[in-house]
């Protein structure tokens, strides 16, 4: 009898899946030989290529993604260039026959899927591609018309029951048997992705373990002493450094699955109280609608969604941004959420809506500008979240709110913050403020600000704008879009 041939290797191509578990495209390997591999193809991903605080945390994640494979018995391949270029080179190196990858709903990264098919099959390997980084597949889920879901709350209601049988995660290989052929790949060291001199994320290691056993790490402690029960209540709450699960980059970088995530809220709600997981479980709703979003709407990060938003008069000032990026608008609030973005790499959610609207709405600066600004600095930078938030608070977006809607940026500080520790945290010098003025520290007294040792306009600036005037030119803003034939 004729001895069985070996299978044929295959590469599995990581994207935004550096994970082990439940990665269905390195499950579909089963027992064939692999290459695993990282290319670095910026000239694909254009301006959506990480941002200078995701390269931080893509580093780490590579790192620790290449630690956990060769310990499985598979090294990871690192090599920079075009995927179309980098993948049937590799391929034709190892012999392999096919490459294995999971989808990503960035425009970008769906035409880099379409090139690197083309190049393979030109020498007959397959690129067989696997499931999005999603709860459910977007292309089966639309509104009545047959168009994409444009609100939030339709979308949850048709998506939610189909997630009571959501397949449950795939176990992580044993072990890994690698491809025989592979050259040499590129250092990660060489790559360069952590600041250089001076260190703007020095406070990151100690707030962020990149990597899919942090992730794992992060969701535990999210599930342990009554934190998903305490949810609903903390998480508008900025001050409360563990109010959320601090999740984001992890589930952008496919450090963990959606689908974990979702498994596990549910498994530890069981014990106690099953609908204390809804709360939780509606974000990662949100996170599914931004992604679904993006897929059926790909002009999301650059254009409006609604057409009227075209002609609004914006008016770029590029002294208002920067006093935005820097935390100096003089609204406490805000500028505690800017500093806490350059010092974290993050921000609180609730104070992300509140700085995002009195960028766009207060200082009528486009909201590109603000969005490119949180790409550059959040190390859960994400094409699809980041652009569907941005649209929605500018107004232009999928969203059943009307565009007059607008957060008030002090009163939004005494509800969200009364106490002011967050902005008493990352603002110290209103720290002696008391609690009445803390987040109008314009409105208090000369003697009350001098005996606080607050001098405005030498200790902390005046406010940008007067909140209601700010208010007014949004609204005459606007009523000048509608008017416009
Ligand atoms: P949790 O409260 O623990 O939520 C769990 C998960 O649900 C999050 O990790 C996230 O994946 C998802 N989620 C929560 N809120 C939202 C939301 N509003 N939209 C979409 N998904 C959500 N999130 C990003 O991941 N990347 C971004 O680039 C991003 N940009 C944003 C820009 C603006 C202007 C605004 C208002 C929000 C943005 N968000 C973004 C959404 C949200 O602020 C973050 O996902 C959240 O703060 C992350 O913290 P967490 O993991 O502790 O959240």
């Amino acid at each position: 009898m004729p001895r069985p041939t070996s299978p044929a290797p295959v590469l599995i191509w990581f994207r935004q899946d550096l994970r082990l578990a439940d990665n269905p495209a390195l499950a579909a390997a089963g027992d064939r030989p692999v290459l695993p591999v990282f290319v670095r193809d910026e000239a694909a991903a254009g301006r959506w290529a990480p941002g200078g605080a995701a390269r931080w945390w893509l580093h780490h994640s590579l790192a620790a993604l290449a630690a956990a494979l060769r310990a499985k018995g598979a090294g990871l391949h690192l090599a920079r260039g075009r995927a179309e270029d980098v993948l049937p080179a590799l391929a034709r190196a190892v012999g392999a026959d096919a490459v294995l990858a999971n989808r990503l709903c960035a425009p970008w990264a769906r035409e880099q899927e379409r090139r690197v098919a083309t190049a393979l099959a030109g020498q007959g390997v397959r690129l067989v591609l696997h499931e999005l980084p999603l709860l459910h597949d977007p292309e089966a889920l639309r509104a009545g018309s047959g168009r994409a879901y444009e609100a939030f709350t339709p979308f949850a209601r048709a998506v939610r029951p189909r997630l009571e049988h959501l397949a449950p995660p795939l176990p992580a290989p044993a072990r890994l048997r690698a491809a025989d052929g592979a050259p040499a790949g590129e250092a990660l060291e060489s790559w360069r992705l952590t600041p250089r001199p001076p260190d703007w994320a020095a406070a990151f290691p100690a707030l962020w373990q990149p990597g899919e056993a942090g992730a794992e790490a992060r969701l535990a402690r999210f599930l342990s002493a009554g934190r998903l029960h305490g949810y609903a209540a903390a998480r508008d709450r900025p001050s409360e450094a563990d109010g959320t699960s601090g999740l984001s980059p992890h589930l952008h970088w496919g450090e963990i699955s959606p689908r974990r995530v979702w498994h596990a809220v549910r498994a530890a709600a069981e014990e106690g109280d099953r609908a204390a997981a809804e709360p939780f479980l509606r974000e990662l709703l949100w996170r599914e609608f931004c992604h679904h979003l993006l897929w059926h709407r790909p002009e999301l990060p650059e254009r409006p969604l609604r057409a009227a938003f075209a002609g609004f008069p914006w008016a770029p000032d590029a002294r208002l941004l920067r006093a935005w990026q820097r935390g100096e608008t003089g609204f406490p609030i805000v500028d505690a959420g800017m500093r806490q973005l350059w010092r974290h790499g993050w921000m609180h959610n609730r104070v992300r809506m509140i700085a995002a609207s009195v960028l766009v709405k207060h200082l009528l600066q486009p909201w590109h500008d603000g969005a490119a600004w949180f790409w550059d600095t959040l190390v859960d930078a994400d094409l699809a979240n980041n652009s569907a938030n941005w649209q929605w608070v500018a107004g232009c977006g999928a969203d059943a709110a009307p565009y007059f809607r607008i957060f008030n940026p002090v009163r939004q500080g005494e509800r969200f913050d009364p106490e002011g520790r967050y902005v008493r945290r990352f603002v110290p010098e209103l720290a002696r403020l008391p609690d009445r003025f803390l987040h109008r520290p314009w409105e208090a007294p000369e003697a009350v600000r001098r005996a606080a040792g607050v001098v405005l306009g030498r200790d902390y600036p005046r406010p940008l704008v007067d909140p209601a005037a700010g208010r007014a030119r949004a609204l005459a803003a606007f009523a000048a879009m509608r008017r416009r034939p």
